[in-house]
This record gives C-alpha cells, sequence and structure tokens, in this order.
C-alpha cells in the first residue's frame, strides 16, 4: 500500500512536492542540503524513492546500496548527477523536470526583446556609471516588428503566444510540422525565416543538425539591423561568427544566457580563463545582453518543477507509469482500478532478449490478460500488464514465476 513507500527528499525539494508525497500517504523523510557519502549510503537502502537536485552524486557506488529503490526524481533539468545506465541496469527508473520553466524563459526573451530594441541594457550601464545618455536614433517600439523563433517548441510556443500580445508578428522554423498558434506562421526553410526576421530567437536542442545552427552565412541572410537572442544552449550560436556581424553592424544587439563552455559554480572570474574565453569579446560590444543561465530561473519554475518531478514519480509508484523517464522505456496503461477484485497489475522489467516475452506470455496466459504493453531502450525493456481472474494464491504463483524467470531485473505487482 502507498503507506508502505519511504521517500527520502534532499537538498531542499520544493514543498509542493514534499505535499503531494505527504498526500498519497508515502513516508516521507527531508533534508535541506545533500547528504556525505557514507551517509548517503546509509539511508538508500530502503527506501522506495529518493528526490534530488544537482548536488547529490547518485554513482553506481551509492546506488548498488539500494535494495528497494524503484524510482529517482531529479527535481531539476539536469540529471548527470546520477548515473543513468546503472540506474536502468538495475531497474531504477529516473524522473527530471525539462518543461516546468518553459514560460520563465519565454518572459525573458520578451523582455529581451524590448530590451534590445531599446538599447536597454547599455542605457543602464552608462546611468550606472553616471552618464546621462537620452538618445532615440535606432531605438524601436516592437510593435509590427517580426519575430522568427527557431525551435516551436515547449518554449517556442510559448514566446510566440507573448510575442502577438505585443503587436509582434512571429514566423516559426521547425523540423516537424507544428499547429501555428494565434496567427503565427510555420516557414519551410531557416533561410526564409532569417530573410524576413527583425528578431531571430533559437529555442532548439543542443543536437549535432544544431550545432553553430547559426553562424556567419546564417548571419549574412539576416537583415540588415536584426536582432539574435539564444536561450537554448550554448553550442547552437557561433559566438566568434556573431562578434563578427556586430562588429560590421550586420547585427545590431543580441541577447545571450547560454555559453559553450558555463562556469560550474557562481562567482567573480566568469569569463577570465581560457576556457570560458567566450565573452572576452562580447563584453566590449554595443547593445549586447549576457545573462548567467537563468533563463529558467524563478520561484514560479521551482514549484512546477516539484509538481512536475512528484506527480511523475508518484504515477510510477502507484501506477508504474514511466512515461517522462530519462532513462528507461516508456510505457503507461489506462488507470488501474485497484479496488477491484481479482485484478493485478504485473510490472516486469528485464534485459532484452529474444524469448522473453513467450516465457512471460506462458506465466500470465492461464489467466485473463486485459491489457499489455511493453517496449524497450537498449538492453533494457519493460513490460506492464494487467491480469484478471486471479485470486491471492494466484498472484503468489505469478509472483514466484516471474522472479525465476532468467532475464527478470526487477518485477512489481499493483
Ligand atoms: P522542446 O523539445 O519542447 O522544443 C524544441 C523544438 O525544437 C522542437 O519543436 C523540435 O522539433 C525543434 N527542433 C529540433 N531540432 C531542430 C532543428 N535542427 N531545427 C529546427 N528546429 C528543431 O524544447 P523546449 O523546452 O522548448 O526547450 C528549447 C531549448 O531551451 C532546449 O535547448 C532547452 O535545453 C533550452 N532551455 C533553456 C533554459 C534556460 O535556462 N536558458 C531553460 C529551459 C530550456
Amino acid at each position: 500500500s502507498t503507506g508502505d513507500i519511504k521517500i527520502l527528499l534532499l537538498e531542499n525539494v520544493n514543498e509542493t512536492a514534499i505535499n503531494m508525497f505527504k498526500d498519497q500517504g508515502y513516508q516521507v523523510q527531508i533534508y535541506k542540503s545533500s547528504l556525505p557519502e557514507e551517509e548517503l549510503i546509509q539511508m538508500i537502502q530502503d527506501v522506495h524513492a529518493i528526490g534530488i537536485r544537482s548536488k547529490t552524486k547518485l554513482t553506481e557506488k551509492v546506488l548498488k546500496h539500494a535494495k528497494n529503490l524503484v524510482a529517482i526524481g531529479c527535481f531539476c533539468i539536469g540529471t548527470n548527477q546520477v548515473d543513468l545506465d546503472y540506474a536502468a541496469k538495475i531497474g531504477v527508473a529516473v524522473f527530471n523536470s525539462p518543461f516546468s520553466n518553459s514560460r520563465s524563459v519565454a518572459e525573458l526573451i520578451m523582455a529581451e526583446v524590448v530590451s534590445l530594441a531599446r538599447q536597454l541594457g547599455d542605457r543602464s550601464i552608462e546611468l550606472h556609471t553616471g552618464t546621462w545618455n537620452k538618445v532615440s536614433a535606432r531605438c524601436w517600439e516592437v510593435r509590427g516588428k517580426t519575430l522568427g523563433i527557431i525551435g516551436y517548441g515547449h518554449i517556442g510556443a510559448q514566446l510566440s503566444v507573448l510575442a502577438e500580445a505585443f503587436g509582434m508578428h512571429v514566423l516559426y522554423y521547425d523540423i516537424v510540422t507544428i499547429m501555428a498558434l494565434g496567427t503565427a506562421k510555420q516557414v519551410s526553410t531557416l533561410d526564409e525565416l532569417l530573410n524576413k526576421a527583425d528578431f531571430v530567437t533559437c529555442h532548439v536542442p543542443a543536437t549535432p543538425d544544431t550545432k553553430n545552427l547559426l553562424s556567419a552565412p546564417q548571419f549574412a541572410a539576416m537583415k540588415d539591423g536584426s536582432y539574435v537572442l539564444n536561450a537554448s544552449r550554448g553550442t547552437v550560436i557561433d559566438i566568434p561568427a556573431l562578434v563578427q556581424a556586430i562588429k560590421v553592424g550586420k547585427i545590431a544587439g543580441a541577447a545571450l544566457d547560454v555559453y559553450p563552455n558555463e562556469p560550474a559554480k557562481n562567482g567573480a572570474g566568469a569569463y577570465n580563463d581560457e576556457l570560458n574565453s567566450w565573452t572576452s569579446e562580447l563584453v566590449s560590444l554595443p547593445n549586447v545582453i549576457l545573462t548567467p543561465h537563468i533563463g529558467g530561473s524563478t520561484e514560479e519554475a521551482q514549484s512546477a518543477i516539484g509538481i512536475e518531478v512528484g506527480n511523475a514519480l508518484s504515477k510510477y509508484i502507484n501506477e508504474g507509469t514511466s512515461v517522462g523517464s530519462v532513462n528507461f522505456p516508456e510505457v503507461s496503461l489506462r488507470s488501474l482500478d485497484l479496488d477491484q477484485e481479482n485484478t493485478v497489475r504485473v510490472l516486469y522489467i528485464h534485459h532484452n532478449v529474444p524469448g522473453v516475452l513467450k516465457t512471460v506470455t506462458n506465466i500470465l496466459s492461464n489467466h485473463n490478460i486485459e491489457k499489455q504493453f511493453s517496449d524497450s531502450t537498449g538492453d533494457i525493456a519493460y513490460l506492464m500488464a494487467d491480469i484478471s481472474n486471479v485470486n491471492q494464491s494466484d498472484i503468489k504463483d505469478i509472483y514466484d514465476q516471474l522472479h525465476d524467470t532468467e532475464y527478470k531485473i526487477s518485477i512489481r505487482l499493483l
């Protein structure tokens, strides 16, 4: 029952999640910080789920001690702090929160569009150092201008709506066909977007295809005096080419939130060393807004992360649904009616080798398989099946037989 579920929450996980787990009836243990490795190894032994942020390293060494663990929730975007392959290997699904801060990023971009159009960054720096510089030349309203969005996903689509509310025209380019919101228009080539947009903003993932997506030829294809924004990933823009395009006056300003090599921690000296030399030329250019990867950093995004990861964890614990998992096949079935007698949901995680499903079907087929779903990624496969017409001794029998199968990684019966 859910009352038996033990969940360990480290690093001050947001209270939206804590409340959700308490409402579920789980036994919740909460720590404000991360734990030293030895203590973590101690604590992880008997918990069913653990919630962390970026500082807790869940290495193979630590995970080896987790005897009851079924799921890990990273209450953040990144999952580098977890050994994802090893977690999958021992049947532990890992969840994160990739989309809870979409709105925050979209709002930052709107603020920057206006800021670039009005050279706000420069005016502010000047007045901070005592210079009164009231100018209107090459300062614009954004109403009636065209915003070109590259990547019309969670963030790009939100931004589209905000930009139209400002009276902007919106064009977008994406590798898939996506229904336009409002009166935005999808264009079929990147060049078409670059030719027509006054502001070009990137909202694509870091992939081999998006590396230096905007480089010298793309800046050349843009309108004279247009602006470039990037709050996606640092690899997407060729910064030396951007510097050049700004120097020759082709590009009238830029807003960057992400960089090829970002410092690991806050503090001075962000771009003094060679690795982080990304800004050395940018800082001296006019109308360039530089922010330290804060696009998604808001209080609202933090509580949304709590809800998104909290939901994913409880759905996986209570129903076996692994949708959204970063290291695992994504499997889901319609809700299980837990009150219904003589029914059991089988969650069977196994190595992806020929013949397993035959064995499993044999074990289940004496009963009624109501519905079933299975999927695999690499060596890991996950089967979910709802079985009816079973009594307690059948259920024990199913468990024992599945337990003895050669390629089993883990089993849960709900
Ligand atoms: P998403 O997956 O919802 O959308 C990405 C879109 O890009 C998809 O529609 C996809 O089809 C499209 N795409 C992929 N490759 C493309 C290509 N080569 N050309 C054109 N379109 C392409 O992602 P999202 O949540 O909107 O996030 C977008 C980016 O923003 C990601 O890189 C994400 O890591 C980043 N992000 C940054 C911050 C921040 O703090 N600055 C916060 C959140 C997300």
